[in-house]
């Protein structure tokens, strides 16, 4: 082409797209969160931009958006970001806890084990009643968890059961947890692990393990894990922790995270978290895949009170705040096949959106030992859009 035909060839796509821009201006969207700075770790997005809505959808990323919309939400000075995916959580426990973790940007979660075949339907119709997108995990103890261990008496983990209690809410129930404490499951930890693969086997589902004070050690845990599988509790001290007595990583969580099983935090309140493991795991450069709160309505008046709190926690070991994100979005939707489409704000995604404050100043985390420890910047929930609509916000 010689040099005029390639200038009009230029001129043309310019005009096209300058065209483009001004259609897309033109068009009304239901939602614009303007001005936020906006981190979407599966998008590598760390930047100023306005975020258009479209019918329940994410329409437009883009430095401005002008033109008419139907509302607006001011999210200056704010960080926005995917809407936030827990992966361990108890909100199926209680009819209120969807709508009170949405409030903190929550807007997927997955009840992890709060009940068992036995009593499984109240907590599948919490998951179905919900807001925002709520999934099962069947506990292969029938009684769920219980006062005197989930199964301990070795004939509460019932195969039979759990996979019947999964096939009747088959939508519902995304995988099985099993809770592997000696507290919970005596000396019996291995068995009940192998009847739980048992009963996913033919449906190629996750299992989550409870890790932490367990009877066997994680050199015979983990290899009865397959890819996909999550260990949630990962910073548990010890017994039976994932370093060994002189800090070190054992080569079996190496190989496991090697062969795709997910490492997740899995905050709670007893026993799963104490800082001076979370420092030599951390130091070692083995950091989790997912955050998670193992959130329920009590929350607020522990230790986790509230997702973006627990995301705040390893900012003091290195963590940055987009990765922090990653840990509570795209990575946590990587771990069940039902948050496929979640996790992310590209465009022609779901419109669940969290918009977050990062204030700056002291704030004391606790682990589950009393032990504080100081951070300089914490993440706060403000303002939750869930499918395109924002969510009215707490007045407590
Ligand atoms: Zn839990």
């Amino acid at each position: 082409m010689n040099r005029r035909e390639f200038v009009s060839a230029t001129l043309g796509a310019a005009l096209l797209a300058g065209g483009g821009r001004v259609a897309a201006q033109a068009e009304r969207y239901d939602l614009v969160i303007k001005g936020g700075r906006v981190i979407d770790p599966s998008l590598r997005l760390d930047a100023l931009r306005d975020i258009g809505i479209a019918a329940g959808r994410i329409a437009a990323v883009e430095p401005t958006i002008g033109g008419a919309a139907t509302a607006t939400l001011d999210a200056r000075g704010k960080l926005v970001v995917p809407g936030l995916i827990d992966i361990h959580t108890h909100a199926a426990r209680n009819a209120e806890g969807p709508a009170l973790c949405l409030r903190d940007g929550v807007t997927a979660w997955i009840d992890a084990g709060s009940a068992g075949a036995d009593n499984l339907d109240p907590v599948v119709a919490i998951a179905k009643a919900a807001p925002q997108t709520g999934r099962v995990l069947v506990n292969i103890g029938r009684g769920g968890i219980l006062p005197d261990g989930d199964a301990k008496d070795l004939s509460l983990a019932d195969a039979g059961a759990a996979r019947a209690a999964i096939e009747r809410h088959r939508d519902w129930v995304v995988g099985i947890k099993a809770r592997l404490s000696e507290t919970v499951v005596g000396k019996n930890d291995v068995e009940v692990l192998r009847r739980t693969q048992q009963v996913v086997e033919p449906l190629g589902l996750p299992v989550m393990i409870h890790m932490g004070q367990s009877a066997s050690s994680l050199r015979e845990l983990l290899p009865i894990l397959k890819t996909g599988d999550i260990v949630t509790h990962m910073f548990a001290p010890p017994p039976n922790a994932i370093v060994d007595d002189a800090g070190r990583l054992l080569p079996e969580v190496l190989a496991a995270r090697r062969r795709g099983i997910v490492f997740d935090v899995g905050n709670g309140v007893r026993d799963h978290i104490r800082w001076d493991i979370v420092e030599q795991v951390m130091r070692q450069g083995f950091w989790p895949d997912t955050f998670s709160t193992d959130w329920n309505v009590m929350s607020r008046t522990t230790g986790v009170v509230d997702f973006p709190n627990c995301m705040s926690k390893l900012f003091g070991y290195g963590m940055s705040v987009p990765e922090a994100i990653a840990c509570a979005t795209v990575n946590a939707a990587r771990a069940f096949e039902v948050f496929r489409d979640r996790g992310t704000l590209n465009v022609g995604a779901p419109a669940d959106v969290a918009v977050l404050e990062l204030r700056e100043g002291e704030f004391d985390f606790l682990d589950n030992y009393q032990n504080t420890i100081k951070g300089s910047q914490r993440l706060f929930p403000s303002e939750t859009v869930l499918a395109g609509v924002r969510v009215p916000r707490a007045s407590a």
